[in-house]
């Protein structure tokens, strides 16, 4: 504690020792009237530390302000880059969903080659069993008979592959 401050805690707790008997006017020989000033003093005294406790509530209320504006302004921060992040997870989603073809198209088209596939096979088969009609009716080979009906059972074939394969392919353009 500083010498200054030292004196006037003294000084401060003689005020308020002081009862205010006024016993001492009658024996100052000067005639100061001590109660009076003392009294004063006191008032003085006392108004300082009111104003220097509403002084420390002002600053302690300023502090708490401030405080609460930086949190407030860090929150709106955080929630303005969660935002952000985000927005930007959303548009990357939306980039790869419209950049890959969906589980329906992929099926579709699966199923296209497919029924293209089957069409191409029935047609190869029948024209091998229309060959080997052919060569049994040159050479009077015995199962010509055997053969026309395959070869009929296998036109109808072809040609259910082939309208299947039209229809599928017709329906998707
Ligand atoms: S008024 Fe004077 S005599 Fe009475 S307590 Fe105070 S200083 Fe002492």
């Amino acid at each position: 504690m500083l010498k200054g401050e030292s004196s006037k805690k003294h000084v401060t707790t003689i005020f308020f020792d002081c009862i205010e008997c006024g016993a001492c006017a009658y024996v100052c020989p000067s005639n100061i009237p001590l109660v009076q000033h003392y009294r004063f003093a006191k008032s003085e005294i006392r108004n300082e530390e009111a104003e220097q406790r509403k002084a420390a509530q002002a600053r302690e209320r300023f502090e708490a302000r401030q405080a609460r504006l930086a949190r407030e302004e860090a929150e709106k921060e955080q929630r303005r880059k969660e935002r952000a992040e985000a927005a930007a997870r959303e548009q990357a989603r939306k980039k790869i969903e419209a950049e890959t073809p969906s589980s329906d198209t992929q099926d579709t088209e699966a199923e296209l080659k497919k029924l293209k596939s089957a069409a191409s096979i029935a047609r190869t088969k029948l024209k091998k069993a229309m060959e080997a009609l052919k060569n049994a009716e040159e050479k009077g080979l015995d199962g010509a008979e055997k053969l026309k009906e395959t070869v009929a059972q296998l036109e109808e074939k072809a040609a259910a592959a082939e309208q299947a394969w039209l229809a599928a392919s017709g329906a998707e353009k």
